[in-house]
């Protein structure tokens, strides 16, 4: 069996002749029978080159916070393109933007880029700027972008590998990163203060930043333990060390104030990406004055070409007004409830063990664990074969998570009660069939 069909099958075999794996990013690729050609993207709905239509719970690997091709975000964006892109001068729009992110975050200034990757890798400099240190704290499956500094044990990484690697647990995970990079991060488990403690008694005066994603967004959504993140500010205070929060994945989509809200946890550096402009390239990393103030030109370096650019920022302003004005996140709430809940009783009634962790707007569902994982190596428990096999069988019933299950599935305002519906009855089928 295959997901392509012949029209699919045909795209694919030309973009495999110019683009390696015929995909521009490691993540989409599903192998050469899998890998889809999407021809269309609208509210809750992927269509592939077949005409084949998929509800859509991967929603861009998670930007997609109102819907595809949401209609205002639209309008707004081809206005803005009418009045031209790049001008290299601020814009009043840039402004409203952070502005909204100030309001709506509670932070002190904003500096936009275009990508999660490009955020975090202006906050590491940043705190590294601001403290003096040149290391940093990061967790075990933590993903923060494709920078050389944080490509070690993110969320594919085994618990053989872990274990090989030692104290802490640095595992490199491409090639073309040089081992040296390996001296500037220290990989500690999630959730575990103990540890983190002992790292900052010994070492603190080294490190200029913990950077933690406050729900495991590439893996399964795992929740911080109550006070976890309390503590981790308090050492952070104590030991001098930027605490960032990358909020690439929970920004604008956990809460409106995302994961500083709903924790009721403030960070010093947050970076943002993701649903900000939901779907168009957009990014900032925000913060604390005195921490942001680093910025500067013959101090801090932070600039791009197409920071700022109208098209991004248009998206942003949308977006941001839409999630000011209408019960957005609540309503993703109530729906991802009945999602999650219906989910559990699918699992339940077909006998197979199953944990949900994370929020209604982005949950994970780990299956042959009767209890949510809390960090990387008790997710790696999980039997993720099974796991991809019935991911496999739903996107071959048009509902599309992604098959690996570190990945949430990610809500929607465009996913109705309907959606859900269909989405409950496809994932009872598809059990029947793997199970078969
Ligand atoms: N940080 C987190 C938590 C992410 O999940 C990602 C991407 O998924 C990134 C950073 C990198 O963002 P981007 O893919 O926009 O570069």
């Amino acid at each position: 069996m295959s997901l392509q069909g012949a029209e699919t099958k045909k795209l694919f075999e030309r973009a495999a002749k110019v683009i390696p794996h015929g995909v521009n990013s490691n993540f989409r690729d599903w192998g050469p029978k899998d890998t889809l050609v999407v021809t269309r993207a609208e509210g809750a709905y992927l269509w592939d080159a077949d005409g084949k239509r998929y509800i859509d719970y991967r929603l861009g690997f998670g930007p997609i916070i109102l819907g595809h091709s949401y209609p205002q975000v639209v309008e707004k964006v081809s206005e803005a393109i009418r009045r031209g892109t790049t001008p290299a001068w601020t814009t009043p729009l840039e402004i409203e933007v952070a502005e909204r992110i100030c309001r709506m975050c509670g932070v002190d200034k904003v500096r936009l880029a275009n990508s999660g990757t490009e955020a975090t890798m202006h906050a590491l400099r940043i705190a590294r700027a601001h403290t003096g240190r040149e290391k940093f704290i990061k967790f075990e499956g933590q993903y923060h972008g494709m920078v050389d500094y944080f490509m070690f044990s993110t969320a594919g990484t085994s618990t053989a590998d872990l274990e090989q690697a030692g104290e802490p647990a640095n595992v490199r995970k491409s090639k073309g990163i040089p081992d040296a990079i390996r001296d500037y991060v220290v990989n500690l488990p999630f959730n575990d203060l103990e540890r983190v403690a002992r790292e900052l008694e010994s070492n603190g005066h080294q490190i200029a930043a913990i950077f933690v994603e406050p729900i495991m967004g590439n893996v399964a959504s795992i929740m911080p333990a109550e006070g976890w993140l309390e503590g981790l500010r308090a050492l952070c205070d104590e030991h001098g060390v930027v605490l960032v929060f990358d909020e690439v994945k929970t920004g604008f989509r956990v809460a409106n104030g995302g994961a500083q809200e709903l924790f009721g946890v403030r960070a010093d550096l947050v970076t943002y990406a993701k649903a900000l402009g939901n779907g168009f390239p957009i990014a900032a990393v925000a913060g604390k004055d005195e921490i942001m103030m680093n910025i500067g030109p013959g101090e801090t370096a932070h600039g791009g070409t197409y920071s700022g650019n109208s098209v991004g920022v248009a998206a942003a302003s949308a977006t941001l007004e839409l999630l000011e004005n209408e019960p957005i996140i609540e309503t993703i709430r109530q729906r991802g409830h009945l999602l999650m809940s219906g989910i559990g009783e699918v699992f339940s009634d077909a006998g197979i063990p199953h944990a949900l962790s994370g929020v209604p707007a982005m949950f994970g569902i780990s299956l042959g664990l009767d209890r949510a994982p809390t960090d990387l190596r008790s997710y790696n428990k999980s039997d993720e074969q099974l796991y991809e096999r019935i991911g496999m069988k739903l996107s071959e019933l048009g509902v599309q998570p992604d098959a690996d299950g570190r990945e949430p599935w990610f809500l929607s305002y465009s996913h109705s009660e309907a959606d859900v519906t269909e989405t409950l009855s496809a994932l009872e089928t598809a059990i029947k069939e793997v199970k078969h």
